[in-house]
């Protein structure tokens, strides 16, 4: 699955699964910390999914896409605050 986010380029990463509490459709994020203009898209360096509802997260942020589609498809037993 690609995502795609203005400004960005665009990454692939496995599908993300629905919400785990209200089973709306994750909402795909990115941010790069340094920002430098490289040419007219940025490489993101930080990747996370929420819930495109309620906003539940993975509680992290992952280095690539596929490691926040890890994250997020990852059900814990627990949640963190
Ligand atoms: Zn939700």
């Amino acid at each position: 699955m690609i995502f795609e986010r203005k400004g960005f380029t665009p990454v692939e990463c496995d599908a993300p699964l629905p919400c785990p509490f209200c089973g709306a459709d994750a909402a795909f994020h990115c941010l790069k910390d340094d920002i430098v203009w490289s040419s007219a898209t940025l490489v993101a360096d930080r990747f996370w999914f929420d819930c495109s509802k309620c906003h539940a997260g993975a509680g992290c942020h992952g280095k690539t896409a596929q490691q926040a589609a890890e994250q997020w498809n990852r059900r814990p037993v627990r949640e963190e605050a």
